[in-house]
C-alpha cells in the first residue's frame, strides 16, 4: 500500500514546516510541498509527523503481574515476579498483543522484548509472542531471557556465608535452544529479529555470553542485557570478577555497536569511556529505576561522554505501564535535579531523537529508520494536534513530551503497512483483546511469595540494613 500525506507538520530547523509525504513500497519516498497523489490520501492538517521511537527494553509477559508487587527493590522484586510468572504460552500472546498495542499508542513503532520464557515450553514462549507482535504488525525485536545460573547467583555474598544454588540450565543447553529459536524467528525482512539476550552477568556465566557472542556473529543478531541496574550487581561484579561488569563484558567480548544495555545505573567514569568506546547504547528505563529504588541512571554523563542513549518502558511490573511517551517524559527530566547547569539538560527535540534514531542506532538500523528521511524505512507516527491535552497551539513537541497527551496518535506505520488509523489498531479487535484479558485474570490482593522471605534476610543483611 501506498500512502499519500497531505500538509502535514514536520521538525523543521528551526520550527517546523507543513508538507507533503509520500510513503511507496515501505518506505518515505518523497517529502515536499505539493507531491503529486499516489495511494491513499491522508490529511495531515493539525498534525504531526515524527519517525516512530523504540520501546528499546521492556518485558511483555510483566504485564500479567502489573500493579501487585509492592514497593521493593529489584532483588526482592524479582523473587516475587518469578514465583508468579504466568505458565501458559497464550497468555504470554495476549501479553505481547498488550505490550505492542499500548507501545503503538504512545508513538512507538519498534518493541525490544527481553521475554521471560516458560520452563519446557521455551520455543513454544517466543512463537507466541511472535505471533502478536505479527498480528498487530509492530517491529519486534525478540531477545529471550536465558541465564545459566540460580536466583540466589544474583547476590553478592558480602563476606556473609551465602551458597548459590543450583540452576537446572546449562549454558549449552541454552546455546542450542538459541540456535534452534534463530532458524525458526529470526526474520529481518519481516520486521522480527531475534536477538541475543542473556538476563545480565548476575545470572549468566561466561561461558554463556562467549557463546551468545559467537552466535551473534555468525547470524548478525543485536546484542542486549541488563547491566548494573543496582548497587547490590555493583558489589557483585567486583565479587565474581575482580573488576567491573562493564570491563568484564567488555572482556567476553558483548560491547558494540548493536549492543544495547538495559539501566545502566551504577557505573563509573571508566566504565563509561568503554561504552562510548565501543558505540554501545545505553537504555534509559527511568521509571522501573524509580519503581524499584534503583537509583537515577548518569544519563548526562553518558551523552557528554558521546554514549547513544534511548528510552524503555521495561516491563510492566515494573512501571507499570507501557507507555512510551510517559518513560520519554520523566527519562529526560529526573536528570535536572542533578545538574544545576541548565544548559545540560534534554530538550524535548532532544528527547524525541532518543527515542526515534538512538533506538535505530542500539538496533543497528540508523540507516534505515529512526528520522524522516527519504530512502528509509517508513516507521512513523502521526499525532492529532486537535486532542484535549495539546491544546491551546504552542510547541507541538514540547506538548507531545512534556504535556501528558492521552490518544495522541492518530496513525502509525510500520514498514509502510498502516497498523493504527483514526487512532484506532488496524489489525486486532482491541475491545475484543480487553475483553480476553478481564476474562483471563481475577482481583488480586494479599499473595504470599516463598521467595522473597528466601532472599530478604540474606539480601538486608548484606546491603547493610537493620535485620
Ligand atoms: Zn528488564
Amino acid at each position: 500500500m501506498n500512502f499519500t500525506i497531505q500538509n502535514v507538520l514536520i521538525p523543521a530547523e528551526p520550527g517546523y514546516q507543513t508538507i507533503d509525504v509520500q510513503i511507496q513500497a515501505g518506505r518515505i519516498a518523497a517529502i515536499a510541498p505539493n507531491l503529486e497523489v499516489i495511494g491513499t490520501v491522508v490529511d495531515g492538517r493539525h498534525k504531526l509527523l515524527l519517525p516512530g521511537f523504540v520501546n528499546a527494553h521492556t518485558h511483555s509477559s510483566e504485564m500479567w503481574q502489573r500493579g501487585i508487587i509492592p514497593p521493593a527493590p529489584l532483588e526482592l522484586w524479582i523473587a516475587e515476579l518469578y514465583d508468579f510468572a504466568p505458565p501458559d504460552p497464550e497468555q504470554v500472546y495476549l501479553s505481547a498483543l498488550g505490550t505492542a498495542i499500548e507501545t503503538l499508542l504512545s508513538g512507538g513503532t519498534t518493541v525490544v522484548d527481553h521475554l521471560t520464557l516458560i520452563p519446557g515450553q521455551e520455543i513454544e514462549t517466543i512463537a507466541a509472542a511472535v505471533r502478536g507482535y505479527r498480528e498487530v504488525g509492530i517491529r519486534a525485536f525478540v531477545g529471550p531471557l536465558i541465564q545459566d545460573e540460580s536466583l540466589t547467583a544474583s547476590l553478592p555474598a558480602g563476606g556473609k556465608a551465602w551458597e548459590p544454588l543450583p540452576c537446572a540450565e546449562t549454558a549449552e543447553s541454552l546455546l542450542m535452544l538459541m540456535q534452534e529459536v534463530v532458524e525458526k524467528f529470526h526474520r529481518p525482512d519481516e520486521g522480527i529479529e531475534i536477538m541475543v539476550a542473556p538476563t545480565g552477568f548476575q545470572l549468566c556465566s561466561d561461558e554463556l555470553f562467549k557463546g551468545l557472542v559467537a552466535l551473534s556473529q555468525q547470524h548478525q543478531l543485536c546484542r542486549h542485557t541488563h547491566l548494573l541496574e543496582t548497587k547490590a550487581q555493583k558489589m557483585l561484579a567486583h565479587e565474581k570478577y575482580g573488576c567491573s561488569a562493564v570491563q568484564q563484558m567488555q572482556h567476553l567480548g558483548f560491547l558494540g555497536a548493536k549492543t544495547s544495555l538495559a539501566h545502566c545505573v551504577w557505573l563509573d567514569d571508566a566504565d563509561i569511556t568503554l561504552l562510548a568506546a565501543t558505540q554501545s547504547t545505553v537504555v534509559h528505563n527511568p521509571l522501573s529505576n524509580l519503581r524499584l529504588g534503583s537509583g537515577i541512571a548518569p544519563v548526562f554523563k553518558y551523552l557528554q561522554a558521546g554514549v547513544n542513549v534511548t528510552f524503555g518502558c521495561d516491563g510492566a511490573a515494573s512501571n507499570d505501564s507501557q507507555d512510551l511517551l510517559e518513560a520519554i517524559k520523566i527519562g529526560s527530566l529526573l536528570h535536572d535535579v542533578t545538574d544545576f547547569d541548565y544548559r545540560n539538560w534534554i530538550s524535548p527535540r532532544q528527547a524525541i531523537a532518543m527515542a526515534s534514531l538512538g533506538g535505530a542506532k542500539g538496533l543497528g538500523l540508523a540507516e534505515e529508520l529512526g528520522s524522516l528521511t527519504v530512502g528509509k524505512q517508513a516507521d512513523l507516527v502521526l499525532y492529532d494536534l486537535t486532542r484535549l491535552a495539546l491544546l491551546p497551539r504552542t510547541d507541538p513537541i514540547g506538548l507531545l513530551v512534556l504535556g501528558r497527551p492521552t490518544e495522541a496518535v492518530h496513525s502509525a506505520w510500520v514498514k509502510g503497512d498502516r497498523v493504527v488509523a483514526d487512532g484506532q489498531v488496524v489489525n486486532v479487535d482491541v475491545d475484543q483483546l480487553r475483553q480476553t484479558l478481564f476474562d483471563r485474570s481475577e482481583w488480586v490482593f494479599n499473595r504470599h511469595s516463598l521467595n522473597v522471605q528466601q532472599f530478604e534476610t540474606h539480601y538486608r543483611s548484606v546491603m547493610g540494613l537493620p535485620t
